[in-house]
């Protein structure tokens, strides 16, 4: 099943080219605020599917160019991110460090946009803000120290993420936490139509050069393993957003360039850059040049 959130927070269930809304038959309030809904049909999906599926069959489709799609969780407990996680990545960067020793760092919430919404670029001169392709995990159930042969039991989906970048030595989490620098989308597939995640192809373009293609098959810390170290130090809660990491190929971006992800089962998210007025901080105020190595 793809679930989609879109316009002013209504959720759909897509097939195909089209998208029936199922809002109304899961009783949610598309204004509520927060935006919490998609964590409660995520926590609750078990039971409500067949109200779900009923709602799918007998409502009318829509065209998904007629709507806006929106990132399908906004209000996450938190995204989790891991850095370096394919050894041509850290190579690139010259990075000695891989996630499996370095751990995660984490993204705040307000950094998700969705495919039908731009990436608006900060107004920070001498600084390149980079697209890093990432397949991102959605929790489905409460998980804590989970084991290896655990995982799928806490995995409710997948979809394609964009974990975007003011490149520079500052940290990092800064550097990642403008508004829109989480692109999430175009949907969540979940778990059952992603039979084998681990062997995934991911190809990004921006402007129709092919910047980015791997497989996460050559994810250095696997999905295994990042659901067992998240879950080690924090209680992951449904809708949690795991983005796994980039390969090699990274590079910037600029006002006007579009963006095209691509994960097999995952479908694919078109993103427009806008270049934005706001957004000057004085950590940036000396340029930076990534030189990318071998
Ligand atoms: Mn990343």
């Amino acid at each position: 099943m793809k679930l989609a959130r879109f316009d002013n927070g209504r959720i759909g269930v897509v097939a195909g080219s089209q998208i029936v809304d199922v809002t109304e038959a899961l009783g949610l309030d598309p204004d509520e605020w927060p935006p919490v809904a998609p964590v409660r049909l995520i926590s609750d999906f078990d039971r409500l599917r067949p109200v779900l599926e009923q709602a799918a069959a007998t409502g009318t489709p829509v065209p998904l160019s007629e709507v806006t799609l929106r990132t399908p969780v906004p209000w996450p407990n938190k995204v989790v991110a891991f850095p370096v996680n394919y050894h041509a990545h850290g190579a690139e960067m010259g990075a000695g460090y891989r996630a499996t020793n370095q751990g995660f760092f984490l993204k705040p919430n307000s950094s998700l946009s969705g495919a039908g919404e731009p990436v608006v670029l900060p107004d920070l001169p001498g600084r390149e803000v980079h697209h890093e392709s990432e397949l991102a995990i959605v929790i489905g159930k409460t998980a804590r120290d989970v084991s290896r042969a655990d995982w799928r039991d806490y995995v409710f989906g997948y979809a394609c993420l964009l974990d975007m970048v003011v490149r520079g030595r500052e940290e990092r989490v800064a550097r990642k936490a403008y508004d829109t620098f989480c692109p999430v989308g175009p949907w969540i597939t979940t778990a059952e139509d992603v039979p084998n995640p681990e062997s995934l192809r991911m190809q990004l373009w921006v402007d129709d050069e092919l910047r980015q293609d791997a497989n996460t098959r050559d994810l250095v810390l696997d999905i295994p393993g990042m659901i067992e170290m998240a879950s080690a130090v924090m209680t992951l809660y449904p809708g949690d957003i795991i983005a796994t990491g980039t390969p090699e190929g990274v590079g910037p971006v600029a006002g006007g360039s579009k963006i095209r992800i691509a994960i097999d089962h995952c479908g694919e998210m078109n993103v427009d850059v806008v270049q934005g007025k706001g957004g000057k901080a004085e950590m940036f105020a000396e340029p930076y040049q990534l030189v990318k190595k071998a």
